[in-house]
């Protein structure tokens, strides 16, 4: 059996285990237990559905575009994979491949209003 890991709920980086009594803690920190509340205040009153999130342009926009580039990447690799790849192709495709995942992964899709969980 696996262990589950606990997330949390406004960032979803991995939340420790608690190592003494307690409650064991929901949010990696304690601005992002406060910035989740106020998330969840704002979608009550814009009244947003449980399953909706607020976004900003901005943010939606520059996800797509690291989406985008990421599909990009995968067909490139996928075409330069296509007969008899050598050595050096599959470095170059992962070469390509991991750059385009490095700035995916690094962006922060935060949201301005949470629908409740
Ligand atoms: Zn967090």
């Amino acid at each position: 059996m696996t262990k589950q890991i606990r997330r949390c709920p406004w960032c979803a980086a991995p939340v420790p285990d608690p190592s003494g009594p307690g409650r064991p803690r929901r949010f990696c920190k304690r601005s992002h237990r406060q910035r989740h509340y106020e998330a969840r205040r704002l979608a009550a009153a814009q009244g947003l559905a449980p399953d909706e999130v607020l976004i900003s342009r901005a943010q939606f926009d520059e996800w797509r575009d690291r989406i985008y580039l990421l599909e990009a990447a995968l067909e490139d690799a996928e075409q330069d994979l296509g007969d008899a790849p050598t050595l050096r192709d599959y470095t170059e495709a992962f070469q390509t491949l991991y750059e385009a995942a490095s700035r995916t992964r690094a962006f922060r899709l935060e949201a301005r209003a949470l629908g409740a969980e």
